[in-house]
């Protein structure tokens, strides 16, 4: 599969792409989780995306297409990637439509996660993430066993510095103004796969469903 996964923050985004990729082996490719591992590791990147993030706001495009034409050249993408929060804008569409052509591969389709506004903001001023494994909690619905530390590897689970209700605020703003026209393209490319997205089990059924996995 080579798939891309589009929907607003908090859609759930990186839980589905992780039950997805353990089913056939493709690989998670998450700009989020990369952008922060270098702000956390301090690096050129990381210096120029922090500030942006943490206001809610899209990374340069430059930069995340850098990013990308790295990444989707690896050994790793070539036999199934699931991009998980990139394309984030219509230049950015485009320039992974030439990108794939550049290196020969194809998309199988976009997965669009549909979810209510009241339901996003609520999923987004609960979760808590493993700053070490990137592991997604809810205060409410899903607490790591002891507080603050995470079931899978111990590490520190945290707000991430992009969640406080400001940020939040600001986030779905960018998502309505410069992602959501992305549905648009992707349903004019004949790629567009829409799903109601309630909880993650019913997602992935009907994902599974739809494309036959
Ligand atoms: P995410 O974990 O996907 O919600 O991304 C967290 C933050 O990283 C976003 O709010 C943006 O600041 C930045 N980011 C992630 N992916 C992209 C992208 N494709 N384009 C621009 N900024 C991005």
């Amino acid at each position: 599969m080579k798939l891309i996964l589009l929907g607003a923050p908090g859609a759930g985004k990186g839980t589905v792409a992780k039950r997805l990729t353990a089913i056939d082996g493709s690989v998670q490719i998450s700009t989020g989780d990369i952008l922060r591992g270098a702000v956390k590791e301090g690096t050129e990147l990381g210096k120029k995306a922090e500030a942006f993030m943490k206001a809610g706001d899209l990374v340069p495009d430059d930069l995340i297409m850098g990013i990308m034409e790295e990444r989707l050249q690896q050994d790793d993408c070539q036999s199934g990637f699931l991009l998980d929060g990139f394309p984030r804008t219509i230049p950015q569409a485009e320039e992974l439509k030439s990108l794939l052509t550049r290196i020969n591969q194809t998309l199988d389709g976009a997965i669009n996660l549909d979810v209510p506004r009241d339901v996003i903001l609520d999923r987004l001023t609960t979760r808590r993430t493993c700053v070490d494994c990137g592991a997604i909690y809810n205060v409410k619905s899903m607490p790591p066993k002891v507080e603050g530390v995470c079931d899978k590897c111990g590490g520190k689970v945290v707000q991430r510095d992009d969640e406080t209700e400001a940020a939040i605020s600001n986030r779905l703003d960018v998502y309505n103004e410069k992602t959501s026209p992305l549905v648009n393209f992707y349903e004019k490319e004949g790629m567009l796969l829409s799903v109601t997205a309630t909880s993650s089990d019913v997602v992935v059924d009907s994902i599974k469903g739809k494309l036959g996995i």
